[in-house]
């Protein structure tokens, strides 16, 4: 079975259809003007449906499509139609701002989504405006009701909490979700990509997060889902289901890290702070046939050292960390 020089698998792909997003949230790209990757560079749907089959067949057993915003892809739901039929993959999944899911509920569902994940990191309209920059927390509701309205299940959301923008909203999320059934995943704010100005002090860390909800929604912890999943589960005592963390910053997971990354323009990212990718777009517009673009994943994954959160924590708790020391690859291209 393959495994990188740490004895990691590949289990989870995660694929950006697009780098391009309608919102500019200022923990992720929050510049106005951006070199975005030419279309013609962009994988074709066929592209990206080779890609996956080849990564199944080395191990991945769950697909999650992302971006920048997956759904400004168009008729993303045929690509999604085509993993879902995918021989030996065991989860499709797709993580969206929500603001375009009011008219896609419909055809995500049809195409064969079970389930999803969406990014909601306020309730307040004002600040989720002043966070995502362009985004209307009503469009992003409508969406978050019309797919739960097409039994979509688990329904996750995903907050980034960012101290002094939106770290008081935290037990408003968590009831709200404890409220519709939804299950609230709280992420720690990290230092993606190159201009997103993160500084340690706008950290929240999982052990304050856990604190504060606990204190209100007494939790059991239940552990990461297969062992390896990036966030911590914890259920709420009284049973009205879930909340997770996801500490990537201060209780690195990089040692269970099975995740590979396709770029929207076919580059193979090891990890999410890779400053380089590995071009299989290339590969496949030369011809070559399924065994030579697996023999390339193979010998890309079996050289695999990441662990840059490790690595990080190791430098913050030194006082030697610099994020911008590293020149790194933006989220919105390689896919959170
Ligand atoms: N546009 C979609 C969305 O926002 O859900 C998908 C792509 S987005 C890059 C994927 C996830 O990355 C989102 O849940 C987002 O909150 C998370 N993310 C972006 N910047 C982050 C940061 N600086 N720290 C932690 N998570 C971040
Ligand atoms: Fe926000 Fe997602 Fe767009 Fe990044 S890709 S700016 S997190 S909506
Ligand atoms: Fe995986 Fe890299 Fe994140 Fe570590 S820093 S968990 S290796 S993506």
């Amino acid at each position: 079975m393959l495994r990188d020089l740490y004895n990691r698998p590949v289990r989870d792909l995660r694929i950006s259809v697009t780098d391009r997003c309608n919102f500019r949230c200022t923990y992720c790209m929050p510049l106005d003007e951006y070199e975005w990757i030419d279309k013609g560079e962009i994988l074709t749907f066929e592209e990206i449906a080779r890609l996956a089959r080849l990564f199944v067949q080395l191990g991945v057993e769950k697909i999650r499509l992302t971006g920048g915003e997956p759904l400004v892809r168009r008729n993303i739901e045929a690509l999604v139609a085509e993993l879902s039929e995918l021989d030996g993959l065991k989860d499709l999944c797709l993580t969206t701002n929500g603001s375009l899911l009011a008219e896609k509920a419909v055809a995500l569902k049809a195409a064969g989504l079970r389930r999803i994940n969406l990014s909601l990191d306020t309730l307040d309209p004002d600040k989720f405006r002043s966070m995502t920059k362009r985004g209307d927390l009503e469009e992003v509701l409508k969406g978050l009701f019309a797919v739960k309205a097409q039994g979509l299940s688990p329904i996750k959301l995903n907050a980034v909490v960012e101290r002094g923008v939106n770290d008081d909203d935290i037990l408003n999320l968590v009831e709200f979700s404890r409220e519709h059934g939804f299950a609230m995943r709280f992420i720690e704010y990290m230092d993606v990509g190159n201009t997103n100005g993160w500084t340690s002090e706008r950290l929240v860390s999982k052990k304050e997060i856990f604190e504060r909800i606990n204190a209100r929604f007494p939790l059991r912890e239940v552990g990461r889902e297969n062992g390896s999943a990036p966030a911590v589960d914890y259920e709420f005592i009284d049973g009205k289901g879930e909340v997770g963390i996801v500490a990537s910053v201060t209780e690195p997971f990089c040692a269970s890290c099975n995740r590979a990354r396709l770029t929207a323009d076919g580059k193979l990212v090891t990890c999410l702070f890779s400053s380089v990718g590995h071009d299989l777009k290339g590969l496949l517009r030369r011809g070559l046939t399924d065994a030579q673009i697996l023999d390339f994943i193979t010998s890309v994954w079996t050289k695999r050292s990441d662990r840059y959160s490790a690595e990080r924590l190791e430098a913050l708790q030194a006082s030697a960390y610099d994020p911008k020391s590293h020149k790194k690859i933006e989220m919105i291209t390689l896919g959170g």
